[in-house]
């Protein structure tokens, strides 16, 4: 069952089963779910992952998780997995002596979201048939939510997609991932605007009650497909427990051995699934944070300040973490402190733009998490370093090498997330190469790249300049509301 992070408003159920919890995902005094109880995985359930392949692996944590979705119907949806690149959907790829990682972005779209949205978006359209209810999923995008949702959710049944994205927020590839998507359930629309401002507008429609009638109108309900959905998050679990199971294979270390997780983060989706995964008993030392120079994450367990006071976005070369209202962060202070003192530090941070922790509850939260910030000219330097010896990372994944410079306390293995393909963001990375600060197209760069490392381009990237463009509106804010409710009639 699921509870509230800010504590039960008295109107709605105290405990909502998971299918109600995704369809619906906020809670009370706007709140997230969050599972009552996590479920325990132990040594020997990881010996036993040892024999088993990434989806099994999937299968056996959903049905810990004991949640009320079929079977047949996980078993299909874990089965989209068979459209990643590899076997196995997440290659664990040795870098350095002690340095593994963790592929995630071997999805259709190029990017670690497809990890949980793949499965998530069986999922959410099984249950909206079952209801014979049909949803529009609002989803904010920094650039790899965006095309994932779309990928996932074109012509799934009783499910329509609107997606905004900043204008000019996003790189060229990312952008045509989305303006060129076909179903004709979906809609793209650019915001004038930042990533921040994007999901302010998604939280404000959620929030708007003449929205809400307009749909009910329509017998259309909402839903949500960004990582504050519960329904994504169980699917970050697993690629970190896969993580472990991996290096035991390898015979990196021994069964009940630490590691270093590093992740890195935006809106602390990925690093809530390391978090719970620990909590369920995977032998993480601590897991790492890295952030860019929106630093607010690194403040936070540093410092025990969110402060949002004086503080702007800034666009950085690793733009999906380019965030300053990190959602899933309550869910980590739901967890330590309890909904009450949780929902003290939500409400100061909308009123005040900020929360202070207090001495004890910061040293509870570094018993999980270390971080640190890693800015442009260190993540450039790291891509070409490894370039050199032959090992390509996207500008977000090296952002974690500062992470593991800089955190380690102790002399054992770290995993890092790699949370998407080079291609994606090719201009930076061949500034990075070249050592310069040109402004490439994506196209002249994804040909330099491949040129002077010698590696291909996917085929589905390369298609993407010669498709037809589909979606062509960018819109002022306060347009959003009635572009969306044209697009559902
Ligand atoms: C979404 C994303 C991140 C941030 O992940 P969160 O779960 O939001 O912290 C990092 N890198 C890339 C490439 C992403 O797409």
């Amino acid at each position: 069952m699921f509870i509230e992070t800010r504590g039960n408003d008295g109107q709605k159920d105290t405990k909502v089963e998971f299918s109600y919890a995704i369809m619906n995902p906020s809670a009370s005094f706007g709140g997230l779910y969050v599972p009552e109880n996590l479920p325990k995985i132990d040594l020997e359930f990881l010996q036993l992952a040892t024999k088993k392949n990434y989806k099994e692996i999937t299968l056996d944590i959903l049905e810990l998780f004991n949640i009320d979705i079929e079977k047949s119907v996980l078993k299909e949806a874990v089965s989209l997995y068979d459209n990643f690149d590899n076997n196995t959907p997440v290659p664990l790829v040795q870098i350095k002596n002690d340095l593994f990682v963790n592929e995630l972005y071997h999805g259709p779209t190029r990017a670690f979201k497809d990890m949980a949205l793949q499965p998530f978006g069986h999922i959410l359209s099984h249950v909206a048939q079952k209801q014979n209810q049909d949803y529009l999923i609002l989803a904010a995008t920094s650039g790899d939510t965006g095309p994932a949702t779309l990928d996932t959710f074109a012509n799934k049944k009783n499910i329509k997609v609107a997606c905004l994205y900043p204008d000019g927020g996003t790189s060229d590839v990312q952008r045509l991932q989305m303006v060129t998507e076909k179903g004709k359930n979906l809609k793209v629309i650019g915001i004038e605007g930042n990533f921040d401002d994007a999901q302010n507008a998604l939280k404000t429609l959620l929030a708007s009650e003449s929205f809400a009638q307009e749909l009910e109108k329509q017998n259309i309900k909402l839903s949500a497909a960004n990582s504050v959905n519960f329904g994504r998050i169980i699917f970050q679990i697993i690629y970190h427990v896969f993580a472990y199971v991996s290096l035991l294979k390898q015979n990196r270390l021994s069964l009940g051995e630490k590691f270093y997780q590093i992740v890195p983060s935006g809106n602390f989706g990925n690093a809530l699934g390391a978090y719970y995964a620990k909590k369920m008993g995977l032998p993480i030392e601590k897991i790492l944070i890295a952030s860019n120079i929106n630093n607010i994450l690194t403040d936070l367990i540093t410092k025990g300040q969110y402060d949002l006071r004086n503080r702007e976005l800034l666009m950085t070369t690793s733009p999906a973490m380019d965030i300053l209202i990190s959602s899933n962060v309550e869910r980590v202070l739901f967890d330590k402190y309890g909904a009450t003192r949780c929902k003290e530090m939500m409400e100061e941070l909308k009123n005040k733009q900020f929360y202070q922790l207090s001495n004890g509850e910061l040293e509870e939260l570094q018993k999980d998490f270390s971080a640190v910030y890693c800015d442009d000219t260190y993540a450039k330097q790291t891509i070409k370093e490894f370039a050199n010896e032959n090992y390509i990372m996207d500008p977000h994944t090296a952002t974690c090498l500062k992470a593991y410079d800089k955190l380690r306390e102790k002399n054992i293995p770290s995993v890092l997330c790699s949370t998407a393909e080079w291609t994606k963001f090719a201009p930076t990375m061949l500034n990075a190469i070249n050592e310069d600060n040109k402004k490439y197209t994506d196209k002249v760069a994804l040909k330099g790249i491949s040129e002077s490392l010698h590696v291909k381009i996917p085929e589905s990237i390369n298609a993407l300049f010669e498709k037809e463009i589909l979606h062509n509106k960018v819109i002022d804010r306060k347009e959003i509301q009635k572009e969306i409710l044209e697009f559902i009639k």
